[in-house]
């Protein structure tokens, strides 16, 4: 099978592939074509997942189709961005027919989910990688940015973190549990489903916005630096699914929660006014602390101590548990 074999078969013949609102041409020329609405701004994000690094070197490639596509259309949701396109760059050591059916399969149910559209690529023979670029539209001047949080703002987050932290034992059959609690964590890590909703309701809301990638306290670092204030972190405040609380004993549950990564969910900052109304509409919003004159991000307990950890940024495939 040849390059232009392999991309018309498993990609430029995928239902992501085919024409949708945004794209005015797809697959097949030397570049695509995507329309943007006056009054609307392209918003772009490029993420690539390295084989032993951000996955492991054997793994279902439907699993990796849809994480590959997930972690990067997260990066839309955190700007507040409607999505709209996607392109990949695939590097693969060699073409299994039955890997790419899989790996296509897993990509497209995610794009479905996401109403995402396939409009390109490129196909190189190396290290297995994959390069995902993600393309949304949003409103001039009303994307979610890391840099308008304001002292008085309360600090949130769009749901449990932890989960994908906690998954890495059981991806790495470094450890087993229930079937339940395995499905659970395993869902989050290879699914992670993008808050785009959530992320259209923050627009004109929020203060700042970002999603969660690296881990808590150093993703709201970020934000810190960005805005140029200090977040406050209660330690008893940040949520935590039971399957993360049922896989690990609490304190690994809480150090998966505040430094593991890959939890894509949002974390940001809002008035105190905002609160109620996107609560009322059913958003996913948990305030877990505040924002303060000042810099950095601290983590502190009920009694309002300073209990930050020394590592906040969680490293792939470093720790054995
Ligand atoms: P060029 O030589 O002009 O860069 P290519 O031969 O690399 O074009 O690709 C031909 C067409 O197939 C282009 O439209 C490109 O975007 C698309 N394409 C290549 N690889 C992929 C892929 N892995 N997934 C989706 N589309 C792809
Ligand atoms: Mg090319």
């Amino acid at each position: 099978m040849g390059e232009f074999e392999l991309i018309r078969n498993y990609f430029a013949a995928a239902p992501c592939a085919q024409p949708g609102e945004g794209v005015a041409l797809g697959i097949g020329d030397d570049c695509a074509l995507l329309s943007v609405a006056a009054g609307e701004q392209l918003a772009i994000s490029t993420d690539t997942l390295v084989a032993g690094v951000h996955f492991p070197d054997v793994c279902d490639p439907f699993l990796l189709g849809q994480r590959a596509l997930g972690v990067s259309a997260s990066d839309l949701a955190a700007m507040g961005a409607n999505p709209i396109a996607f392109t990949l760059a695939l590097t693969l050591p060699d073409v299994s027919g039955e890997w790419l059916q899989a790996f296509a399969r897993g990509l497209n149910d995610m794009a479905q989910g996401c109403s995402m559209r396939l409009i390109g690529g490129d196909t190189t023979r190396g290290p297995l990688s994959l390069t995902v670029t993600v393309f949304g539209a949003v409103p001039s001047g009303m994307a979610l940015t890391r840099g308008g949080a304001q002292v008085g703002d309360l600090l949130c987050v769009g749901g449990p973190l932890g989960d994908g932290a906690g998954a890495l034992p059981l991806v790495l059959n470094q450890r087993s549990t229930e079937a339940s609690t395995t499905q659970a964590l395993l869902a989050r890590y290879w699914s992670p489903q993008p808050q785009f909703e959530l992320g259209l309701a923050l627009r004109g809301k929020a203060t700042a916005a970002l999603d969660i990638s690296d881990g808590l306290l150093a993703d709201c670092g970020h934000i810190a630096l960005a805005s140029g204030v200090r977040l406050l972190v209660e330690r008893d405040k940040v949520p935590m699914s039971d399957a993360l609380k049922a896989f690990f004993d609490p304190d690994e549950a809480l150090n998966a929660a505040l430094s593991g990564g890959d939890d894509y969910r949002l974390a940001f900052t809002l008035p105190p006014s905002r609160l109620a109304d996107l609560l009322a509409a059913g958003q996913p919003v948990f305030v877990i602390g505040q924002v303060v004159e000042g810099q950095g991000v601290a983590l502190i307990d009920e009694h309002g101590q300073d209990v930050t950890p020394l590592t906040r940024g969680y490293q792939h495939f470093r720790e054995t548990r």
